[in-house]
């Protein structure tokens, strides 16, 4: 084992951008053993003096098969093109499952791996998701700090994780295929919402003409949602990873977004700030709840009471209302 290194280890390796120094801290953001975890505090204390908030944060999302580490090695290329520094982090669900990563086969993103202005950090397998999205945060926050100023976070069109993915970005990204079944579109609706652009993918060869009219579907389909409050309507563009038609245009989609979101104020406020605040708040709830949860439910024999009471309510010997007097009035 490497010997223990202080907090200011990482927090001046950081600062001073060495890679080497920023995948520990991530490690060690993403331990669960708890002298990792009290470490990992310090250090993101100490970044937290340091670390812009100018940076921009762009959640992407899309089924599996969309084209999303493609996209991203395209994307990803053209943004350390025009001067990028650019960190790639995943939100995977599937992890636990699989056992392997979004990002973790090296086969994908083979470009922008060697790219010295990028950075790509697999997303940790085996976790729940709300841990994964919980370190994805903080992780987002240590690669700021170490100067990327642009980060892309990756999930996999399944389950709860784009919410929580755009829970922690300024612009969430939904990538779509041309010509997929209406039943697809209908699951996708409720990520429809929350999307701030939708890109068809793989706009190329014999699927161009399918993917402009799909462009034309999507534009008509968002009408129907309401304007945000800053009257930002979500564009719908459409892209190819190989002949990287529409990839410029899509960066300038979320530069504008951004120009809007600083320029929009509120009691002084920019709605970017505004935007960011309300996360911070929203984490900062999640994690209490989560916490009062985990140590409610701790606590020795409470299961067992738990099972009790159920028993009875379901045998409608008790009402529930005085069943949960009794458990919390008790435990705490
Ligand atoms: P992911 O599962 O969403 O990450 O999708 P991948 O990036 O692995 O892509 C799925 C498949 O679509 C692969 O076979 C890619 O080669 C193909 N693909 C991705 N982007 C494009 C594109 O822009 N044009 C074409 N023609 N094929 C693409």
């Amino acid at each position: 084992m490497r010997p223990r290194q202080p907090a200011s280890f990482y927090i001046d390796g950081i600062r001073a951008g060495d890679r080497l120094v920023l995948s520990r801290a991530i490690t060690l953001v993403e331990s669960h053993r708890p002298d990792d975890q009290a470490l990992a505090q310090a250090v993101l204390e100490g970044v937290l003096a340091f670390a812009p908030t100018d940076t921009i944060r762009v959640g992407i999302t899309g089924v599996p098969g969309v084209g999303k580490s493609t996209f991203i090695e395209a994307f990803g290329t053209y943004l350390t093109g025009i001067g990028k520094r650019l960190a790639v982090l995943a939100v995977d669900p599937t992890s636990q499952r699989s056992g392997g990563s979004i990002l973790g086969d090296k086969t994908r993103m083979e470009t922008l791996s060697v790219n010295p202005q990028a950075y790509i950090r697999p997303s940790p397998a085996g976790d729940s998701l709300g841990g994964v999205a919980h370190r994805t945060r903080e992780t987002m926050l240590l690669c700021e700090a170490a100067g990327f100023d642009t980060i892309l976070v990756e999930t996999v069109g399944v389950g709860q994780s784009e919410t929580l993915v755009h829970g922690m970005v300024d612009f969430f990204l939904l990538l779509m295929l041309a010509g997929a079944g209406d039943e697809l579109q209908g699951m996708k609706r409720g990520i429809m919402e929350l999307a701030d652009a939708l890109a068809i993918t793989k706009a190329d060869g014999d699927n161009a003409a399918a993917a402009r009219r799909a462009r034309v579907e999507y534009e008509n389909a968002l009408h129907l949602f309401p304007p945000t409050p800053t009257g930002w309507q979500p564009p719908v563009l459409t892209c190819s990873a190989l002949t990287n038609a529409g990839i410029a245009d899509l960066w300038a989609t979320i530069e504008q977004h951004q120009v809007r979101m600083t320029a929009t104020q509120r009691d002084g406020v920019s709605e970017r700030t505004c935007h960011r605040q309300r996360q911070a708040l929203d984490w900062f709830r999640t994690l209490l709840r989560q916490r009062i949860e985990r140590q409610f439910f701790g606590q020795p024999g409470l299961r067992e009471q738990v099972q009790q009471l159920e028993q009875q309510v379901q045998a409608g010997d008790l009402l529930p209302t005085r069943a949960v007097e009794q458990l919390v009035g008790k435990a705490i």
